[in-house]
């Protein structure tokens, strides 16, 4: 039976990782525009997550969505400048202080091209009710109150993340040199913290990089490749 892996080998694949791609949590700012990710819906749809810096309930209560400004170029032409107001859209995420919250996502209409681009807070899991924070902290092997609240789901989460491994596995070894070896999603989990770090960034990474979450592939998950389609 292979070994768990070691943290100074999850180190060492950080420092290839950084080498190669660059650190994506340098600075607020970089963090800003490392976690622009493109998810494209039908080729007119395109989603960006964005760091903001704030909790989901202060997004809420601040209305923190009104103050979302718009990419300085549109994701899918480039054009500068172009992407005008278009209203919010709505989905739920659960709170660290009282159940589930419904957020506003801001949306964007570039005058060029016509196609829309939303802004969504990176403290949002794409696809997932549960708060990012939250899911880290399950999958740390941390059952704080927040997690307790959502066991099942979390629960869920983790089985559809010990899932996918093998596929996220093979996507990312063909980009990375010496991969470390993992037993078990226990051991998985602890090397990509190392090597990348909270789930928002590991979120962020894997999606602009590699198209995949930690659950899977979706169709409107598209890496570095603007105009196309993910399979
Ligand atoms: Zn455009």
């Amino acid at each position: 039976m292979s070994r768990p892996p070691s943290l100074s080998a999850a180190m060492s694949l950080s420092l290839r990782w950084r080498m190669k791609f660059g650190s994506p949590t340098s600075s607020p700012a970089a963090r800003c525009n490392v976690w622009h990710i493109k998810l494209l819906h039908r080729r007119f749809f395109m989603q960006i997550i964005r760091a903001v810096l704030v909790s989901a309930d202060h997004y809420v209560s601040t209305s923190f969505h009104q103050g979302i400004e718009p990419p300085v170029e549109c994701p899918h032409c480039d054009a500068g400048h172009a992407l005008k107001a278009l209203g919010y859209y709505c989905r739920n995420i659960t709170s660290t202080k009282r159940g589930v919250l419904r957020i506003f996502v801001r949306r964007f209409r570039c005058c060029i091209c016509g196609r829309t681009v939303s802004i969504l807070p990176a403290f949002a899991q794409p696809y997932r009710l549960v708060l990012n924070t939250t899911i880290d902290e399950f999958f740390g092997g941390t059952l704080g109150a927040n997690a307790l609240a959502w066991l099942s789901l979390l629960q869920q989460y983790w089985n559809r993340f010990t899932k996918w491994i093998p596929e996220i596995n093979r996507i990312i070894k063909s980009m990375v040199e010496c991969w470390p070896p993992h037993p078990d999603a226990a051991g998985w989990w602890q090397v990509i913290v190392a090597a990348f770090g909270d789930l928002e960034t590991i979120t962020g990474t894997l999606v602009s990089r590699f198209g995949v979450t930690l659950f899977g592939r979706y169709r409107c998950h598209s890496p570095c490749n603007k105009g196309a389609i993910a399979n």
